[in-house]
């Protein structure tokens, strides 16, 4: 019994490519310019994804921890000031403050969507924070309307970290359109990947003439004698990957198209499971990529948890273990400079101590499978969860 899913189901991989990448990696070799500067996949990129996601100015970047690095540092984040994090999120969103000589502090999320908890959010704001980082967990937009009050109300900006939210829309605005800088990573796992790679989307001309400066050791786009004007690094996007990601944003809509079909009939078919409760869906989300294919067994220790992991990669489904409570992490203390202890941000982050733990994440090239497929995958995890 034990792996006889293996064989069988058979997903989809990721990453996927057809004639589309293979063009575009040979246009850029053969355009014998291979750096952003005298090239022109790197311009193009970011003129395609600005457009695809309704923003002003784009920057296409190395990575999306760069991009995060990147949008706080615009925005004035260095030493004496503090970014608000979820505690729930891949380590970058914090590391990225930290880098940056700031206090990351991790506020709770909510218990249905995983993302940001805008009421403790309000309650860390300080007269240091210069930037309140939603993460849009699992494609999953944050509360966008709350944010944005909050932060009108503060005065303190958002960045939304969108490495998970390619194509997401909330009440009909696109990322790019929410008013906010946004920051994406192409990593290999990411909704749309050229390997590695980044980009951030700004609401403003200023900012991203900023943004390119420091991403380009400060150097204005046309000089040529040496003219540092800002301080920075080297962030810059090669025209290889770019030409990659072209090929890979021309689908990613319908890619989006079949994994909004395919999650309602398996969060269906998970939330039938006794003991199972898939992600939540903010009605105003009304376009989730899916990242994820997220879900809890409320309850269940982390131990155990793992351990159905393992049971589940056995089978043949790509099932992960959640993202670890940042602050449980040695990395996040390595830069800390708050008087805090696990124990005292623990305490007010009970949704996080939980998720952390109890929750499960199939990769989205799940839901890139057939009908059928989705309802193995139920069985499996049906059974897997009634052995335990
Ligand atoms: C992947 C990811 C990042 C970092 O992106 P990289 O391109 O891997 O540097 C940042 N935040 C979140 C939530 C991510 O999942």
């Amino acid at each position: 019994m034990t792996d006889q899913g293996t064989e069988n189901l058979n997903l989809p991989h990721w990453p996927q490519f057809d004639d589309k990448e293979r063009a575009g990696v040979l246009r850029a070799l053969e355009q014998g310019q291979w750096w952003r500067i005298t090239g022109s996949e790197v311009d193009a990129f970011e003129e395609e994804f600005g457009e695809y996601h309704g923003a002003s100015h784009t920057l296409a970047v190395t990575n999306g921890t760069h991009a995060l690095e990147l949008a706080l540092e615009v925005l004035g984040v260095g030493p004496g000031t503090e970014v608000i994090v979820p505690a729930f999120t891949f380590i970058s969103s914090s590391q990225a403050a930290q880098r940056l000589g700031a206090v990351a502090v991790p506020v709770d999320v909510e218990p249905e969507t995983y993302c940001i908890d805008v009421v403790a959010a309000e309650a860390a704001v300080t007269d240091r924070t210069r930037a309140i980082m939603p993460v849009h967990m699992a494609g999953h937009l944050a509360d966008m309307d709350a944010l944005s009050k909050l932060s009108t109300a503060t005065g303190v900006p958002l960045v939304q970290d969108a490495a998970h939210a390619h194509g997401a829309r909330w009440k009909g605005k696109r990322v790019g359109e929410l008013g906010s800088i946004a920051a994406f990573s192409f990593q290999n796992g990411k909704l749309m990947t050229a390997g590695e790679g980044g980009a951030v989307l700004f609401p403003d001309a200023a900012l991203y003439e900023q943004a390119f400066l420091r991403h380009s050791c400060g150097r204005p786009r046309e000089d040529r004698s040496y003219l540092h004007r800002t301080s920075g690094s080297n962030f810059r996007l090669n025209e290889f990957s770019a030409a990659v990601l072209r090929a890979q944003l021309s689908r990613l809509d319908a890619q989006i198209d079949t994994r909004e079909q395919r999650w309602p009939l398996l969060a269906g078919l998970l939330a039938e499971i006794p003991g199972v409760t898939p992600q939540g869906r903010d009605a105003r989300v009304d376009r989730n990529p899916y990242y994820m294919a997220m879900f809890r067994i409320p309850g269940l220790r982390e131990q155990e948890r793992n351990q159905l992991v393992d049971e589940l990669v056995a089978r043949g489904v790509p099932a992960f273990a959640a993202f670890r409570a940042i602050y449980r992490c040695d990395a996040f203390w390595e830069r800390a400079a708050p008087m805090e202890t696990i124990d005292d941000i623990a305490r007010r982050c009970p949704n996080t101590e939980e998720i952390f733990r109890d929750s499960i994440w199939l990769h989205h090239r799940t839901l890139l499978g057939t009908e059928e497929q989705m309802h193995r995958v139920a069985e499996i995890l049906a059974e897997v969860v009634a052995r335990r």
